[in-house]
């Protein structure tokens, strides 16, 4: 199984050890955990699979993303797919140490959560200013948007490598974080408060 092994810095065609297929009634998203052995340091590692629609009625496993150790970041099955393919795209570009093309994906991502919520200002800057006039998003997400805004999609990235790997990681966090906020937590908010409204 193809996956970037924490020690080795590296991808590598790890070993298969063991796996666990997880398809519970009331979980909607089957998970696969699978034991790895690094073939090159003979680490162990630990990996996730989440089953993945990919045609009308067509499931498969998606690529296998780290559990430990220094786990990768899933994302949320409740982001609006439009977002999430963007947001996979920053993934599979950082993993890929593609960091410009990462950068350009979370601008892109962003742009997508503007076109979700299908704001009149085309533009992403006129588009986050029109997010936060409606109250999707307050002042400080607005300011981090600001700053993806203005860190990515930038003509002469860092010259330095682990300058701009880092840049990268911070901005596809901050991307992350701004879309769980919006599209998660507030729903959770939402269904928790309803919640308490009907006890
Ligand atoms: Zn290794």
């Amino acid at each position: 199984m193809l996956i970037e092994c924490a020690y080795c810095d590296s991808n590598v065609d790890a070993m298969i050890l063991g796996e666990h297929k997880s398809f519970r009634i009331d979980d909607p998203f089957p998970f696969k955990v699978t034991l790895l052995e690094c073939p090159v340091c003979k680490n162990a590692i630990l990996a996730g699979q989440e089953f993945y629609e990919v045609g009308t009625d067509k499931y498969e496993w998606n690529d296998a993303k780290r559990l430990w150790p220094r786990p990768e970041k899933y994302l949320n099955w409740n982001l609006p797919k439009i977002v999430r393919n963007a947001l996979e795209e920053a993934q599979k570009c950082y993993k890929a140490k593609a960091y410009s093309a990462c950068t350009v994906m979370c601008y892109r991502s962003l742009d997508r959560i503007c076109a979700e919520y299908n704001t009149k200002n085309k533009l992403l800057s006129g588009g986050l200013k029109e997010l936060l006039n409606k109250h999707i998003i307050d002042r400080r997400i607005y300011e981090w948007g600001e700053v993806i805004k203005e860190n990515c999609n930038i003509d002469e990235p860092p010259t330095n490598e682990k300058i701009f790997k880092d840049e990268a990681r911070d901005l596809l966090d901050f991307t992350i974080a701004i879309c769980d906020y919006i599209f998660v937590l507030t729903n959770k908010y939402e269904s928790f408060m309803k919640r308490k409204e009907k006890i």
